[in-house]
């Protein structure tokens, strides 16, 4: 058994504080890994209080996670000590189900297992996730990270990173597309950056004035302020694809008409109550799609990390010490993040 120091909230209202728990001994599949840096996800924030219901508490959040190999199971060949890794938002699944096959583990028929408030099959407890200082995970749910990123701003690929990838690849976004990305906080910032790698021409939506000129650093070629109707009826009929990153409910109808004939518009935020629409004549009279998509499978997000190694991209990040995992989530409500808090896990034992 492994003593593991972490934060936990330990109710959907108490501030975060610490905890001790046991990770499992490595199994011969298993990797032990020293976690260096852990993004923080609204996801965290969202299960942390509860907003999304079934959170075991005391819960441990974070699946952002980078760390060095410290040991490894008699079978695992795929790691050795010392290696730099990432671990995302899942360390399990059924492995024979046919969306693992397909290496879509996350939409596993059993149920993925998440890296955090997920029913541990090993312990039959629950997961908890990378704010702490130890993980323990089968090696087929290792990444590997590049030694050319800087480890802190790679942890958020892990999440934000494949979470925006993944339905960028399968709606084939590339050069010749007009991509919307509705909302700047950390999926977005992440979005705008891979639909720029990827050659798309990309139109940033924000509620926030004051982010126009980070964006189009990031590699937007445009910027709308969506509260700005003049603005917004401009782009009618004029985008290919959207991926909607915001994490508050908010009238859909206003993006779905931006879309052009057979446009999609995928939905990754996840509000803990419904959108007040679409209205249905929106979809039907230019055949548009409305549509989701979760994280991304194993396959894709070692190609996701290998992209970003080639091509220089990480996330813009705010280094917090573990201490300020509250204030840092208040600020998250606020739109007050640029782009992504990241956790410095020695502050553990400050
Ligand atoms: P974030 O950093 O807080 O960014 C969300 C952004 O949405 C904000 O920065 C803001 O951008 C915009 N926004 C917030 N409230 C808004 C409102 N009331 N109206 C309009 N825009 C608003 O959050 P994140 O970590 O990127 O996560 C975003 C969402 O994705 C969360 O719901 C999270 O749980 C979900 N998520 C889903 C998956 C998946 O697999 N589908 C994976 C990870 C996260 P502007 O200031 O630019 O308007
Ligand atoms: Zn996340």
């Amino acid at each position: 058994m492994i003593n593991t120091l972490a934060y936990a909230a330990t109710s959907p209202t108490a501030a975060f504080t610490p905890f001790s728990f046991v990770r499992r001994d490595p199994t011969p599949s298993d990797v032990q890994i020293e976690i260096l840096f852990c993004g923080v996800c609204h996801s965290d924030l969202h299960t942390a209080r509860g907003e999304w219901g079934g959170t075991v508490f005391p819960v441990v959040p974070g699946h952002e996670i980078v760390g060095r190999v410290s040991a490894v199971g008699a079978r695992a060949g795929k790691f050795k000590v010392g290696d730099l890794v990432g671990v995302g938002c899942m360390v399990d699944s059924c492995q024979h189900c046919a969306s693992c096959a397909e290496g879509l583990e996350q939409y596993c028929e059993e149920g993925m297992v998440g890296t955090y408030n997920s029913p541990d099959r090993h312990t039959g407890g629950v997961t908890y996730g990378g704010y702490s200082n130890i993980i323990v995970v089968d090696e087929k749910f290792v990444l590997r990270v590049s030694e050319k990123l800087d480890p802190a701003a790679a942890a958020p690929l892990l999440c934000a990173g494949i979470t925006t990838w993944s339905p960028l690849r399968h709606w084939r976004v590339g050069p010749g597309h007009r991509v919307g990305v509705v909302g700047l906080g950390g999926l977005g910032h992440m979005a705008i950056k891979l639909a720029h790698a990827l050659g798309a021409h990309v139109v940033l939506f924000t509620t926030s004035p004051d982010k126009r000129d980070d964006a189009l650093k990031l590699g937007a070629d445009e910027v709308v302020i969506s509260k700005d109707a003049e603005a917004m009826r401009a782009r009618t009929n004029s985008l290919d694809f959207i991926l909607n990153t915001v994490a508050a409910p908010h009238n859909l109808d206003a993006f779905l008409s931006l879309l052009k004939r057979d446009g999609v518009m995928t939905l990754v935020g996840a509000p803990a109550t419904p959108h007040p629409s679409p209205a249905v004549f929106n979809l039907i009279m230019k055949r548009r799609s409305l549509a989701g998509s979760l994280i991304g499978g194993i396959a894709e997000t070692q190609e996701m990390l290998d992209f970003c190694a080639e091509h220089g991209i990480v996330s813009e990040i705010e280094m917090i010490p573990i201490q300020k995992i509250d204030e840092a989530y208040e600020r998250m409500l606020k739109s007050d993040v640029k782009y992504r808090f990241v956790i410095d896990m020695q502050s553990l034992h400050a």
